[in-house]
This record gives structure tokens, C-alpha cells and sequence, in this order.
């Protein structure tokens, strides 16, 4: 019966995560690095919020695109943090940032045509190109570059089938943050070969030194650009599902449609949540963004000096993305090796495309101390594995 699957399905490689809890769950003291959760727990008082407006009735279906107090409370935060200007008619709320993927992907794609993707890359996107009948092409980045994407490898990789380019700036999983100068170089390939550009952009806020930049913002992009958003990282509202995306007018409208018969609208009390976490938008968000950092650096500075291994530092995002091949080629070995002998969970490379072979993600969501205990044990063993 399984030739009834559809190929998209069949061919989805079940996910490693989980490989690696199932093993997991017959140790204790286990550290995972392996979610790309935030460890904070909503605030209090949002929860408070979404839950005092469920009781006054907020528990019906709302308009597709979101209630409209959300939708203007994301315009004004929009303009307030990046100068965006937009109005109502640019944005809706979707059910997650995957939602929002999941909605751009379905809105534009044809069978059979190509979406760039610069790799390593968030696995989502594989899947969700398949889904809607399209077909991904990697763009490999390098360590050697800081894992941004090199504007002259898109554009040889652009063809007539080419549809659209995805970045994702600050970067799941190599922490890259992509320079200003790089990103003008994309929006004019995205130009002259007249491409539309999904812009991932989940970890604006996590940005170590200086500020996120977006390609929405070059000549000529905001028409081609869709930017996608989410309340998961920022304001540690993974569960509630909340996420949305903006463009132009004549793209939205459409989009608008797909969301309608997809999911007919986002969770109401998720949006009530939404709404008040933008209304206490109040610099602890912040506090937590600070947090991160302090951690990916904690990670670098241990991880730099142990033998065998290359680190970047984190420059956006909450994860580090170490060369191990060193120690351990292949980088799902290591990771097992890891877990079977020091408990602490990483995923491997490779779950993140071909460029990550001989690499690991650490996701830094466990406090300095934790993070301090899983680092000794991964110093003890790569000294202990390292000839
Ligand atoms: N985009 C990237 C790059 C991500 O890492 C994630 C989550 O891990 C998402 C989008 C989707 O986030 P959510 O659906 O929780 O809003």
C-alpha cells in the first residue's frame, strides 16, 4: 500500500531529532542542544491576556487575514523597529512562521518549477517545496565564508524554471547573518532576472553586532519580497503558533486566498497573545535576545579551543555551527558518539543539506549553566576521541 503515498511524502527522510530522543530516553541526565526552541517561557502576563480574552468570547473563528488589531498593532511595530512602511493591506497572520512558509511557497509555485535555496538551510523548506510542486535547488555556502551566500553562485544557478529565492538572514542553522552589501547584490540578481524573494526572517531580533538588515528594504524589492515573520523566537510563543508575512499588495490578496482554504484563519486566543506581547514590547524581549548571546558565546569561546574543531561565532540566531570533521567525519557519527557517551544532544549536518556534512548545530536554549556542564562534557569528549 505505501506506492499510495505520494513521492514528496515517501521520500521525506524521517527526522533525526527524533532518532536521537528515542536513544535519548534511555539515559537521564541528558542535555539537549537539539531543539531550536526557546528555553523562556511566555511571559506571564500575555499568557494572562490570551486567556482573560478566551473567556470574553474571543474563541470563534477570525477574519482570514487576522483580527484587525493585530494586524495594525504588526504595522506599527513593523515601522517602529525597521522604518517599514506598510498598511493593512500588505500583511496577514498566519498559523506559524511555517504557515507563512508554507502559504508564500503555495501562492507562487507551478509544477516542476525551481526555488533557490542557499543550504545549510532550514529542512522545512525541502519539504514545503515539494509540497506545493516545485523543486528545490541547493546553493552551497562555505565555512570558509562565514556560510553567506555567495551572490555570483545564486546567479549561476538562476535558470528559465527558476521561480523565486529563499534567504534566511540571521541564518538556522550557521548563526551567518548576511551583510548589507551581499544583500544588495541578490536584490539586483533578483531584479535583473526578474525573481520573487521569500525573506526568512524568524531571527531579526537575535542579531549580535549591529543591526538585522532585510532585502525588503533594496531598490526595486519591496514588489518581489515577502517577508516572513513569527512570535516563536522573539517573544518564546513557539506553542501558540503565531506567525505572518508581508508583501505587496497583489501578492497578499492571493495568499489571502490559500490561507483562507488552508487553515481559514490562525488560532483567535494565539492572536490574542500576539496582540498583547506587542503591546509589552517593552525592552525584556530584549533581555532574552542578551541571554542568547552571552550563551553562543560561551559556546565559541569553549569550542575554539578544543582540538580539532573550527567555530565561527554566532552572528545571528541562537545556534553555533562547529566544523567537527576533525574529530569525527562523519557528523551523524559524531553526534551519536556524543549522546551515547557524554549525553548531551546535537544534530548533525547533514540533516541541514549536503554543506553541512561534517558539522553539528548547537542550539544554545539551556541557561549558562547547563551550557557550561554540556560543553566539559563535550571537551572530554573530543579529547577523549581526537588522535
Ligand atoms: N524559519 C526558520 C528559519 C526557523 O528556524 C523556524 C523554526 O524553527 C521557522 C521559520 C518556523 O517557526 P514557527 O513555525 O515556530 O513560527
Amino acid at each position: 500500500m505505501k506506492e499510495k503515498i505520494s513521492s514528496c511524502v515517501r521520500d521525506l527522510e524521517p527526522s533525526v531529532i527524533r532518532q536521537m530522543w528515542i536513544k535519548a530516553a534511555q539515559y537521564e541526565d541528558v542535555i539537549s542542544l537539539g531543539i531550536g526552541e526557546p528555553d523562556f517561557d511566555t511571559p506571564g502576563d500575555v499568557c494572562e491576556s490570551a486567556l482573560s480574552d478566551a473567556m470574553a468570547g474571543h474563541t470563534h473563528y477570525t477574519p482570514s487575514q487576522g483580527y484587525p488589531e493585530l494586524l495594525d498593532a504588526l504595522v506599527d511595530s513593523i515601522k517602529r523597529r525597521w522604518g517599514i512602511e506598510i498598511t493593512r493591506d500588505n500583511i496577514l497572520v498566519t498559523h506559524g512562521g511555517m504557515g507563512a512558509l508554507n502559504g508564500v511557497l503555495r501562492t507562487v509555485l507551478e509544477p516542476g518549477q525551481e526555488v533557490l535555496v542557499p543550504e545549510p538551510h532550514f529542512p522545512t523548506y525541502k519539504a514545503q517545496i515539494c509540497f506545493s510542486g516545485g523543486q528545490i535547488k541547493y546553493v552551497p555556502t562555505r565555512y570558509e565564508d562565514g556560510f553567506v551566500p555567495n551572490p555570483e553562485t545564486i546567479e549561476a544557478a538562476v535558470t528559465p524554471l527558476t521561480k523565486m529565492i529563499i534567504i534566511n538572514t540571521p541564518n538556522n542553522p550557521t548563526g551567518a547573518v548576511i551583510p548589507g552589501k551581499v544583500l544588495d547584490e541578490i536584490a539586483r540578481i533578483a531584479v535583473d532576472r526578474d525573481l520573487l524573494v521569500l525573506s526568512d526572517e524568524v531571527y531579526d531580533r537575535l542579531v549580535f553586532n549591529g543591526r538585522h538588515e532585510s532585502i525588503y528594504t533594496r531598490p526595486g524589492m519591496w514588489e518581489r519580497t515577502v517577508v516572513v515573520n513569527s512570535f516563536s523566537k522573539a517573544f518564546a510563543m513557539t506553542g501558540w503558533r503565531m506567525g505572518y508575512a508581508y508583501g505587496p499588495q497583489w501578492f497578499m490578496e492571493e495568499m489571502l486566498k490559500v490561507i483562507t482554504y488552508q487553515t481559514s484563519c490562525a488560532s483567535s486566543i494565539g492572536q490574542r497573545a500576539a496582540l498583547q506581547a506587542l503591546r509589552y514590547d517593552d525592552g525584556r524581549f530584549e533581555a532574552m535576545a542578551e541571554a542568547f548571546h552571552k550563551r553562543c558565546d560561551l559556546v565559541y569561546q569553549r569550542m575554539r579551543n578544543m582540538p580539532g574543531i573550527r567555530i565561527h561565532p554566532t552572528a545571528g540566531s541562537f545556534y553555533a555551527f562547529p566544523d567537527v570533521s576533525d574529530v569525527i567525519p562523519d557528523s551523524k557519527q559524531f553526534a551519536f558518539d556524543l549522546l551515547d557517551q557524554e549525553h548531551v544532544i546535537v544534530v548533525p549536518g547533514t540533516a541541514f543539506g549536503p554543506s553541512g556534512r561534517g558539522f553539528v548545530r548547537i542550539a544554545c536554549t539551556v541557561d549558562l549553566d547547563r551550557l557550561t556542564v554540556a560543553m566539559d562534557r563535550m571537551e572530554r569528549f573530543v579529547r577523549g576521541t581526537k588522535h
